[in-house]
């Protein structure tokens, strides 16, 4: 029997046209339990002060809820201690930092950055900026038809050359794990730097920094339960000491004369300005409702409900669907297109059924291009979903083809 976790989760109570929401856009964000959302009304009504600033009750209330925050998701993804753990925006602002600060101030011409042609833009426009500032040179892991990196592929192209990596662990558009450890280790042969892309990994499987010894991990808290608006950047100690600051301001400072400043030690001289604490706070009770379940449980409850749709979906000749059959290499994504229905279309479709899923080039136009793609759907699972969401959307898609008067 599976728990019913969503009714943890407000959202799901709601009703629109008499009918409950069947939520398969986990990718793009998360929804919040009850505990988060509550969490966040009670810090505004109770604890609400500018952190580190102040001497007075709510000034150190929200500061403590900040600096708890920081330790919560250090403990979660074991980290060595909380100052290894950088807020941000997002994942998109974490890998911006990094192209600034790292990628800027390290890189030169005749180096190679390699990035994965599987990744997200947010892992390669940035990289774009640095690679023609500073002259280095932009080299691409492919994939096979299925998303999955290749090993001879991996072997030739980390070499003496390549001076960081940057690679998303689990990529967007078909759920493929990549071997990230056996990157690591490679590059650690030439000294490379790592740089993780956790956006669609750490909500979903088990992260041990210790043991996946990257030297950058970054990630958002909306696709794991927690708002917009909080992100992490991760990095080992002795990395961040080498970092320059990306941002300059307030609270960042030791001390500050006319001329020159002073900046105060990792992880605050990089959050500059005054932090999102209500985000810091909404990731903090997003881990712990997690962790209550567990990570292995929430990969277990999603390759579930995996196989559960594919079953259902591989014979349906009027669908096209993409990834690797193996399910220990992919998390719970659905690619696929409708024959002879145009992605959005089917997205809309099924959006009068309720249904949401993604359709698009999922900001990963050149993985599209390499996969001769112009556009595709992409229905994508969270624990919190349930065998009959699947059968509502395996029935709805079944009439998308009848709704354009294709035959079904
Ligand atoms: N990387 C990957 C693999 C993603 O899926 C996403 C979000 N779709 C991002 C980075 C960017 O995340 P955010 O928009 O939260 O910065």
């Amino acid at each position: 029997m599976r728990i019913d976790y969503k009714k943890d989760f407000p959202i799901f109570q709601k009703k629109i046209n008499g009918n409950t929401i069947v939520y398969l856009d986990n990718a793009a964000t998360t929804h919040k339990p009850r505990k988060v959302i509550e969490s966040i009304e009670e810090y505004n009504k109770n604890y609400n002060g500018n952190p580190h600033r102040g001497a007075h009750y709510l000034s150190m209330e929200a500061t403590k809820v900040y600096e708890d925050s920081r330790k919560k998701v250090a403990e979660f993804i074991g980290a060595k201690n909380e100052n290894e753990i950088v807020f941000t925006r997002n994942a998109t602002e974490s890998l911006n930092f990094l192209a600034y600060s790292y990628g800027l101030k390290n890189l030169k011409k005749g180096d190679e950055i390699l990035l994965s042609i599987t990744n997200h833009h947010s892992n390669i426009v940035p990289w774009q900026m640095v690679a023609r500032k500073t002259g280095a040179k932009l080299v691409y892991l492919t994939s096979d038809e299925n998303g999955q990196l290749i090993k001879e592929d991996i072997d030739n192209k980390i070499n003496e050359n390549t001076k960081l990596i940057s690679i998303s662990h689990v990529n967007n558009i078909f759920g493929t794990i990549h071997p990230v450890e056996y990157i690591i280790e490679r590059a650690k042969l030439f000294s490379s730097t790592v740089i993780i892309d956790g956006a669609q990994s750490v909500p979903h499987l088990k992260t041990d920094v210790k043991n996946l010894d990257a030297d950058f991990i970054v990630f958002s808290g909306h696709k794991m339960l927690a708002s917009m608006g909080i992100g992490v950047l991760y990095g080992k100690e002795e990395n961040l000491h080498r970092l320059d600051p990306f941002l300059f301001g307030g609270d960042m400072i030791e001390y500050v004369d006319l001329y020159d400043t002073t900046y105060d030690e990792i992880p605050n001289k990089f959050e500059a300005g005054t932090q999102n604490v209500e985000g810091a706070l909404s990731l903090m009770v997003a881990i712990e409702y997690i962790e209550n379940i567990g990570m292995d449980k929430i990969q277990s409850l999603e390759k579930e409900l995996l196989s559960y749709a594919l079953a259902k979906l591989e014979d349906k000749k009027f669908l096209k669907l993409y990834g690797v059959k193996d399910l220990n290499y992919r998390t719970g994504i659905i690619p696929f297109n409708v024959e002879d229905v145009h992605p959005h279309d089917v997205a809309t479709i099924l959006d009068n059924y309720n249904i949401a899923i993604r359709a698009g080039h999922h900001c990963a136009q050149p993985f599209m291009k390499h996969m001769g793609l112009n556009s595709s759907c992409r229905a994508s699972l969270y624990f919190y979903n349930t065998f009959e969401d699947i059968d509502r959307f395996v029935e709805a898609l079944g009439k998308v083809r009848g709704y354009l008067n294709y035959e079904s």
